[in-house]
């Protein structure tokens, strides 16, 4: 660009190409260095066309046709900056969107555990990586027991507010390489690798207990709970469909043994 304005190109048409720095530096550079690049480019160029003839001789143009070609070039600048502006903020617009349903399909928006879809994904992985590398892997399905008085008795925020507590208490109470997700309502899903269900049992009984202490304050009201729970380990021939119905069907024989249990038992085991 600086040489066909140095020497004016076919017929001292050269300059007219100049409006194609304006998009390109902006678009290549981003705003704020093309900016900058096309700040340098002007100066120069207006260096080369003011430029006494008796010090460099070059192409020669009227002093209409210069000052034109500077304001018509700033006008293209500064519509490719706000054509980049624009593109850039949808940009932004569009990740932050992006980033908002990816979380959404992961995460349970209240507890923000994984939500059911990504607990499969995890146990899927984790299948997968038992059946190679001959671990233990257990899962913990854990129902609060009477959650539906809790609503009916301190209302549908103070429930919610109590998912929220318990969501924080399970993330505490498990170890790094373990997950905690919600499975349903008020349900919720341990994934618990490297983990035989005798050891769940441990973890089950570690969370019953803190359970025991635990008190929810949910405005001036004061909430405690009990929790169910059904441990299930895999097996290399289970499918996650009836390691889940396993665990599932303990679940219900602790509601059916009063509630505030954990099945199976493993108390005669040392
Ligand atoms: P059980 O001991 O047999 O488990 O009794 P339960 O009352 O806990 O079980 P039930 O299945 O009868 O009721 C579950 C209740 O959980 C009903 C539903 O309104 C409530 N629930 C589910 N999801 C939410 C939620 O996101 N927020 C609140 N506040 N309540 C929820
Ligand atoms: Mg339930
Ligand atoms: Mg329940």
């Amino acid at each position: 660009m600086f040489y066909l304005v140095f020497s004016g190109g076919v017929g001292n048409t050269g300059p007219l190409w100049i409006y194609i720095v304006a998009p390109v530096s902006v678009f290549i550079h981003g705003l704020k260095r093309g900016l900058i690049d096309i700040a340098v480019f002007i100066t120069v160029i207006s260096c080369i066309m003011f430029i006494p003839d008796e010090l460099i001789v070059h192409a020669q143009y009227s002093t209409e046709f210069k000052l034109r070609l500077l304001y018509s070039f700033l006008t293209v600048t500064f519509l490719s900056s706000l054509y980049e502006y624009s593109r850039g903020q949808s940009f932004k617009h569009i990740l932050e969107l992006s980033k908002k349903y990816q979380q959404l399909a992961h995460f349970d928006p209240l507890t923000q555990l994984s939500n059911r879809r990504d607990a499969l994904r995890i146990l899927k992985r984790e299948q997968a990586r038992i059946a190679r590398s001959n671990e233990s892997l257990s899962i913990i399905i854990c129902d609060i027991d009477h959650f539906k008085k809790v609503n009916d008795r301190y209302g549908h925020n103070a429930g919610d507010a109590v998912l929220r507590e318990l969501a924080k208490l399970f993330t505490d109470s498990i170890r790094e390489q373990d997950c905690v997700a919600r499975w349903g309502g008020e349900e919720f899903l341990f994934i618990l690798p490297q983990t035989l269900a005798v050891n769940a049992n441990i973890i089950a009984e570690k969370i019953q207990n803190q359970l025991k202490h635990y008190v929810i304050s949910y405005e001036d009201k004061s909430i405690k709970v009990t929790v169910s729970m059904g441990i299930s380990q895999f097996t290399a021939e289970q499918s996650i469909d009836e390691v889940i119905n396993r665990a599932d069907k303990f679940l219900y024989q602790a509601k059916d043994s009063g509630r505030n249990q954990i099945f199976p038992k493993f108390e005669n085991i040392t």
